[in-house]
């Protein structure tokens, strides 16, 4: 569904990203890990639209994204759930919802995808009326990830779930995270936290200042997980840094 082939990205001098390149396959959850400032955010703005790479290729179904438009990529189906949530915190849950169903047309169906939604994310819809702001860490990150499955994403981008989170609601945002696969959502999410990421995806992929390397399956990425050496800053695993 989404190949990343030989992306480069530069922010004027600094290089981001370096020959990255990565998959992901239709009804897949796969996992970027990394240390602060490898250049994770900046792999899944690419792939959004919000950022243009120097070089390489996005493809998403068999289509170029590279070049079009954040809101041209969101109708192809890419939705991006950014770091730190970026909700209206001063308007309410329901509010919230309403922006983002704001670039679909058909009133009758949006109120049925926000009524689904609900469903997966049962504590908003107790929230409706309530200032964003005032929700906990957990419940924000929940409602930034409806607010991306309005627009009825065929491929879900979350950056950094867990990031300023209590390890309790942690198990919560990926709880849904999991459901959402199951129910056939393709996701590409990028975390620091190991050992969750590792749990979570079906394959994972280690970015390093700008370079990624795929250790799926292999047994020293489990070993250096399990060890606490592969370490990033917010595993619960207390390991070392590298
Ligand atoms: P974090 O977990 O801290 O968000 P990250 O892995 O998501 O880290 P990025 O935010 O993608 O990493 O940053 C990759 C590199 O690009 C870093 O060296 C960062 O300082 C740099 N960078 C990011 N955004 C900009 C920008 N707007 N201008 C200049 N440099 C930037």
């Amino acid at each position: 569904m989404l190949l990343v082939e030989g992306l480069h990205v530069y922010y004027g001098q600094i290089a981001a990203l370096r020959d990255v390149s990565l998959r992901v396959d239709e009804g897949e959850l796969v996992g970027v890990i990394g240390p602060n400032g490898a250049g994770k955010s900046t792999l899944l703005l690419a792939v959004a639209g919000g950022i243009r790479p120097t070089a390489g290729k996005i493809t998403f179904n068999g289509h170029s994204v590279v070049g079009m438009a954040p809101d041209a990529i969101v109708k192809r189906g890419i939705s991006l759930v950014p770091e730190g949530r970026r909700i209206f915190g001063t308007l309410t849950v329901a509010e919230n919802l309403k922006v983002a169903s704001s670039t679909r047309h058909g009133r009758e169906e949006i109120s049925r995808d926000v009524e689904h939604v609900l469903e997966l994310f049962p504590i908003l819809s107790t929230y409706l009326r309530k200032p964003a702001g005032e929700l906990s860490g957990g419940e924000q990150q929940q409602l930034a990830i409806a607010r991306a499955l309005i627009a009825k994403p065929k491929l879900l981008l979350v950056d950094e779930p867990s990031l300023g989170l209590a390890p309790i609601l942690v198990d919560r945002v990926f709880e849904v995270l999991e459901e959402l696969h199951k129910q056939g959502m393709t996701i590409l999410v990028v975390e620091q936290n190991a050992v969750r990421a590792h749990a979570l995806t079906d394959r994972l992929y280690v970015l390093r200042t700008g370079r990624i390397e795929l250790l799926d399956k292999d047994p020293r990425l489990i070993h250096a997980i399990e060890s606490g050496e592969l370490y990033f800053g917010r595993t619960d695993n207390g390991g070392p840094n590298p």
